[in-house]
């Protein structure tokens, strides 16, 4: 039966980002790789325009029964003055909630012809292949009891709240063993079990959930450690799986690494693992309908949609790959460009690798 991908262009430059994206899609269909069919929704300023509110319905209806979303990005200057009930980031984060979108996949790989736009030395980051799973709807962002009060003696204090329960470690646990099964089966659990007892009790069952995977070897990092690592010799780890708050630090660092952000793909995956799927990038108002964003981002997002709801790791493996080719003879969109380079818009980018999947296929 044909699976369906519910496709958001979104604001900005999601819409040129994503049709590129889409491109790809049709061009693995009519090769007869893939079974698939296309709906189209909206989310974020231009559905507040239309329809007054961010997240349509109709959006969260077709989100709740497709089998995975490819999303552009949401947001921008125009939508900012609105209640934030209404902005589009709120949308977004109220879509992720509905759909119980727990686990958030942020792979940092660096093609070894981008070497060179990361800050750290081309050795120590060339061919780096890591994916971070950060639990994305617990922990301390979510605890409650949270505020800031002022006491009866005048002193006022905040405070938040670090709360994890069993089943939400554990069901995290189980997608980064998963994950890496499909990858080079070592997983490493960050936490900060020496100072924090809800990370000790991470650990805990982290520990137990790793014993049904007897081939997934297992290790745990403190939180300090593991920044230092990341940027010291990051190609030791293959997956990352951490806490809400220590991911959302992390995975920063090491998309930091890569040198772009119009490079950076993402997932959030639920139990079964329907995933929305977006690069990391916002709507580059700036660049917005100039064909001069980055398209890679996104397709390299359908990679991971292919991989990791579809199964479909041989077509995920040749869209990477001709993401690669494209790099590799030196096509660069302005983003990625440096001297000698040959600079090309979002289309031509498209086209490029367009050509090298038709060639993968033939
Ligand atoms: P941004 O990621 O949109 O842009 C930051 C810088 O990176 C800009 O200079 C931009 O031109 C550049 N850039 C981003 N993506 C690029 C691409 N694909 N190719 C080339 N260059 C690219 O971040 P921002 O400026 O902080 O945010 C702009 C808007 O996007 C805001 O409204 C923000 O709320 C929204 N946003 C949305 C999401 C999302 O939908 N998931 C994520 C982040 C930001």
């Amino acid at each position: 039966m044909a699976k369906n991908i519910l496709v958001i262009p979104g604001d900005g430059i999601g819409p040129e980002i994503v049709s590129q994206a889409v491109r790809v899609i049709d061009a693995l269909s009519s090769s007869g790789g893939l079974d698939v069919s296309l709906e189209y929704a909206d989310l974020g300023g231009e559905a507040y325009d239309r329809t007054g509110h961010p997240l349509p319905d109709s959006t969260l209806s077709m989100a709740k029964s497709c089998d995975a979303i490819l999303f552009g990005a949401a947001g921008g200057p125009k939508w900012d003055v609105l209640p934030r009930a209404l902005r589009p980031e709120t949308a977004l984060l109220r879509l992720r909630r509905e759909l119980d979108l727990f686990a958030n996949l942020r792979p940092a790989i660096l093609f070894p012809a981008l070497a060179s736009s990361s800050s750290l030395k081309s050795e120590i980051v060339a061919g780096l292949d890591i994916m971070i799973i950060r639990e994305l709807t617990g922990g301390i962002y979510f605890g409650e009891p949270r505020g800031v009060e002022t006491l009866d003696s005048g002193r006022r204090r905040g405070f938040n709240t670090l709360v994890y329960y069993d089943d939400e470690i554990s069901r995290i646990a189980h997608v980064a063993f998963k994950i890496a099964r499909q990858r080079a089966s070592r997983v490493c659990s960050i936490d900060k079990a020496n100072v924090l007892e809800t990370t000790e009790f991470w650990r805990e069952v982290v520990t137990e959930v790793g014993g049904g995977y007897p081939d997934v070897e297992l290790s745990h990092m403190l939180v300090d450690n593991a920044a230092m690592q990341l940027v010291r010799n990051p190609k030791q780890f293959d997956v990352i799986v951490t806490t809400n708050m220590f991911g959302d630090i992390l995975s920063d660092i090491s998309a930091m690494l890569t040198g772009s952000i119009g490079m950076l793909p993402s997932a959030s995956l639920d139990s079964n693992q329907k995933g929305l799927y977006e690069p990391v990038h916002g709507t580059a108002p700036d660049i917005a309908g100039q064909d001069m964003a980055n398209p890679l981002a996104t397709i390299l997002s359908l990679a991971m949609l292919l991989r990791y709801t579809f199964l479909e790791d041989g077509l995920a493996d040749m869209v990477e790959q001709a993401v690669e080719r494209v790099i590799e003879r030196g096509l660069r969109t302005p983003d990625i460009y440096f001297e000698g380079a040959e600079k090309v818009g979002t289309k031509r980018m498209g086209d490029e690798v367009l050509n090298e999947l038709q060639q993968l296929l033939n």
